[in-house]
């Protein structure tokens, strides 16, 4: 039997680029599919977000509110615009999801977290690096008597705090799944990488020992076939269910997303929040652990797209954005969505309403960092609310709030985690197999809401994924 290549692996984020290369340095043959081009550091953020966000940064959501959804299309998929923080999951959730799945080894999944953390080179944020922004939430948490504030862990060994990591790290400082991973292998002449190459279609393996099949376009507009041992979809939580349902599996049901909002404050100083490393810190809600509290600032050229306000309100706010702090909070959702494609795999319909456990974090989540700013000295705060009273110049005014009322609707809520759309255990088994010679190694196979960034997760999965097939190849 002819095969063109070992393993066909479309998406080059987190969960592609590690199961790619490890694939690749274990000896397999592997090409790499990458829909997005390879990705430059841009002096205006927009022009970032244009190029290297999927749908211009346009992706949303729709249930009891409407919702903006960002991921990466560039070489290293999101990592390449993410915040570089790095979490581990939650230490009960490999015991639980192996209780549940069988064929799937919580202590080598737990190795391979560890492993994962390694490679990217993962350290404390340095005090010094923290933006002024993170500075005053900290200060304000302390003048409320709230402990538990943290410099984060994050993947940036040489960073100076440029500030930009989601619009691409301009110093490179930011270890993402293009540098850990394909760099190295590319280096060696171990992995065929091709950045602008999009899967239209997978099939699986019609019998053992026969290959399964890809069809890709490549960047000139021409259809490849290519047959392989594998095809392993990376394609993110948004797109790698279509090509799943092409396959007849039940596959797009169970997204979460971290539900995230985040509170501006305005100080009568210079804050020059864009200056220094955006996500330097966090909190864990003691009281409310589903609740997370992490750094978020965005330069001044698309702070118009994230604020609450319009017309001559946000100008005044934005003529005064030297002197604005902001600090950003997510939830680690009740409520799950679906994703499904009655447009096609570039145009995700994407289906989620907000629990209403979740839109009550959501306000103690802004009502906290609203007190924080304005015991650290801000002279008002804005909250993400879409709603023309969203201003606040002190604690009385917030006491008097109704924190109760707030509603779904009414949130500026974004998702930046989309996960759980092949849930190990639902559209896939404990080895990450969706169908005969078809497996899945990115965000989608998150059978939960995890509370923390995912990236280490989405890592583990894929390193795990990698580490079996060498195996089973053998
Ligand atoms: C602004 C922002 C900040 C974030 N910050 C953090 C953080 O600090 N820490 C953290 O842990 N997580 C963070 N995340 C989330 C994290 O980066 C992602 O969860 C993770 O990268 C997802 O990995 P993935 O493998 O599922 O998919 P992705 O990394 O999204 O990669 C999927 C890739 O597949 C490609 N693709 C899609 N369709 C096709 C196709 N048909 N053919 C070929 N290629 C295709 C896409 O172009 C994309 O490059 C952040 C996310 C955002 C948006
Ligand atoms: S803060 Fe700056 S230097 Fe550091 S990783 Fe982010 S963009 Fe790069």
């Amino acid at each position: 039997m002819k095969f063109d290549c070992d393993f066909v692996v479309a998406g080059s984020g987190a969960g592609g680029s590690a199961v790619a290369a490890r694939l690749a340095d274990g000896g397999a043959r592997v090409l790499l599919a990458e829909a997005g081009p390879r990705a430059r550091p841009q002096e205006d953020a927009a022009r970032a977000i244009n190029l290297y966000y999927a749908n211009a940064g346009l992706t949303a959501g729709l249930g009891n509110g409407l919702f903006a959804l960002a991921t990466g299309r560039t070489v290293g998929g999101t990592t390449t615009i993410n915040s570089g923080t790095c979490l581990r999951p939650p230490s009960d959730a490999p015991r639980r999801w192996a209780a549940a799945v069988p064929g799937f080894d919580a202590d080598a999944f737990s190795a391979d977290v560890e492993d994962a953390w390694r490679t990217l080179k993962v350290a404390k944020t340095p005090e010094r690096l923290a933006g002024e922004s993170t500075r005053l939430f900290f200060q304000g948490l302390e003048r409320l008597g709230v402990r538990g504030a943290e410099y984060l862990d994050r993947a940036a060994p040489g960073c100076d705090g440029a500030g930009r990591c989601c619009f691409v790290c301009p110093r490179g400082a930011k270890v993402t799944a293009q540098t850990a991973f394909l760099e190295p292998s590319l280096r060696d002449g171990r992995l065929d990488l091709r950045a602008g190459w999009r899967l239209l279609s997978a099939a699986a393996s019609e019998d053992p020992g026969r290959p399964a099949e890809a069809v890709l376009v490549d960047e000139t507009g021409r259809r490849r076939r290519l047959r392989a041992r594998a095809v392993i979809l990376a394609c993110g939580s948004l797109a790698t269910p279509y090509h799943l349902r092409r396959l007849g599996v039940r596959a797009g049901d169970g997204l979460t997303i971290h539900p995230a909002a985040k509170v501006f404050a305005l100080f009568d100083r210079e804050v020059r929040g864009w200056s220094g490393v955006p996500q330097a810190g966090g909190l864990q809600d003691e009281a409310e652990p589903r609740l997370r509290f992490e750094g978020a600032f965005v330069p001044p050229e698309i702070a118009p797209l994230t604020m609450p306000l319009e017309g001559r309100r946000l100008t005044w706010w934005l003529e005064r954005y030297a002197h604005v702090a902001s600090f950003g909070f997510m939830v680690r959702d009740c409520a799950s969505g679906r994703v499904r494609y009655p447009l096609g795999p570039e145009m995700p319909l994407i289906r989620y309403a907000m629990a209403p456990q979740d839109v009550r974090l959501m306000a103690r989540g802004m009502e906290l960092v609203a007190r924080a700013y304005l015991a650290a000295g801000a002279s008002r705060v804005l909250l993400p609310l879409n709603r023309l009273d969203n201003e606040f110049e002190s604690a009385a005014q917030l006491d008097a709030f109704n924190w109760s009322g707030v509603r779904a609707d009414e949130l500026q809520t974004m998702g930046f985690h989309p996960l759980g759309t092949a849930g190990l255990g639902r559209a896939t088994d404990g080895g990450l197999r969706a169908a005969p010679g078809v497996y899945v190694a990115d965000g989608s196979v998150v059978p939960e809401s995890l509370g923390v960034n995912p990236q280490i997760t989405i890592y583990a999965f894929a390193l795990g994924l990698a580490r079996r097939l060498l195996a089973e190849g053998a």
